[in-house]
């Protein structure tokens, strides 16, 4: 393919810093637009170490005009990844919120009006479906609502069949009706219809990838928010068990970084992949729960078992994990990396 010059907003970020590894040994140009977030990176953060030296970092934010034009100088197309990325945080913080992806969005697409890209690639999210799908359901948990712990005790939160059976999820296709459960959700979701949107009108392919629990080197141990292995491994650096929510049963869909990339990759690469929105996951779920013990097993710290604290997080939801057959088909992603593979790299990394 020939070489671009591509740009990565929140390019030095967890998963912006991998797909820059990426599309540099693909021999693109990459440069970064990012504000380093004291959240994310630390007060009065620079450059992080991790940053291949060949990335291009402006530091900005998104939603500066005169930083997004500047970052925008020569460029081929583009990946939106700067985001605020809490769950529970967007559920107090929605000024915040909306304003970081929301407005920010908007930001960066009017200044693509006036220089408009080969490609636009905008990072999504699976919170946005909210609770996974079941055949024959019943009762779904009601997400967004505070549950108590009595009702997390009579298991009242589970999806339940017409015998009142505990219901499996099935993997959640792209085609499920958003249910955008918490503020987070709802301003990925202006993201991505913003940006299909516009780029629709202006004649910008555009790609919404969906990415899933995403887990691997470089996610900020230090960012509470977010992140679930990354909060699971800075506990048990400290000695201490895993804090797990509810019953620990809930069901993610894992993904590794390393795989996103791919997926970011073919976004840019595949014609058809244009207009579309895809699930990025590796489509397979792990309850919570085990998790948290296989971390603490590849650690060396099997004696720290997950602590189950039988809390409800606002705006979580119970299961959700990805069919991931539109972005095998149409973009030919291909899942690589076996989980316990994954987590050794991650516990190499600590
Ligand atoms: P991250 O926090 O590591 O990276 C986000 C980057 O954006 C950070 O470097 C941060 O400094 C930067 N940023 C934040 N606000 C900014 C602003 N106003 N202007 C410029 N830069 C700003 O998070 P990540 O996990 O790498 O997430 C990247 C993208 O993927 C986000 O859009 C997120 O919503 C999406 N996503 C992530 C996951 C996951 O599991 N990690 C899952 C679904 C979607």
């Amino acid at each position: 393919p020939t070489a671009r010059t591509i740009l990565i907003t929140g390019g030095a970020g967890f998963i912006g810093s991998h797909l820059a590894d990426h599309l540099l040994a693909r021999g693109h140009r990459v440069r970064a637009l990012d504000d380093l977030s004291p959240q994310v990176h630390g007060e009065g953060a620079t450059r992080p170490t991790y940053l291949d030296r060949e990335v291009e970092l402006v530091v900005g934010d998104v939603r500066d005009r005169a930083a997004v034009r500047r970052a925008l100088q020569g460029v081929d197309a583009v990946y939106h990844l700067a985001a605020m990325v809490g769950v529970g945080q967007s559920m107090y913080e929605i000024e915040r919120y909306t304003s970081v992806n929301a407005v920010g969005t908007a930001v960066l697409l009017e200044a693509l009006i006036e220089r408009p890209v080969e490609r636009l690639v905008v990072a999504s999210s699976m919170s946005l479906y909210g609770e996974g799908l079941y055949r024959d359901a019943r009762r779904l948990p009601f997400p967004g609502a505070e549950r108590t712990l009595a009702q997390l005790a009579r298991r009242e939160w589970e999806p339940v069949g017409p015998a009142g059976e505990p219901l499996a999820p099935l993997p959640t296709p792209e085609g499920k009706a958003p249910a955008l459960p918490s503020v987070y959700a709802l301003t990925k979701f202006d993201q991505e219809r913003l940006c299909l949107t516009a780029g629709r009108a202006y004649g910008i392919p555009t790609v919404a990838l969906r990415f899933f629990n995403v887990y691997g080197t470089r996610q900020a141990l230090s960012n509470p928010y977010t992140g679930v292995l990354a909060i699971f491994a800075a506990r048990l650096l400290n000695g201490r068990p895993p804090l797990v929510n509810e019953d620990g049963l809930q069901r993610r869909d894992f993904v590794s970084v390393h795989d996103v990339a791919q997926a970011c990759r073919l976004a840019l690469e595949v014609p058809a992949a244009a207009g579309q929105v895809f699930n990025v996951g590796s489509g397979r779920s792990f309850t919570v729960r085990e998790v948290a013990e296989r971390l603490a097993a590849v650690l060396g710290q099997e004696r720290l078992a997950a602590e189950i604290t039988g809390k409800y997080r606002m705006g979580d939801i119970r299961h959700c994990f990805a069919d991931i057959e539109r972005a095998r088909r149409v973009l030919g992603y291909a899942p690589r990396v076996d989980f316990e593979d994954g987590l050794r790299e991650l516990a190499g990394w600590l």
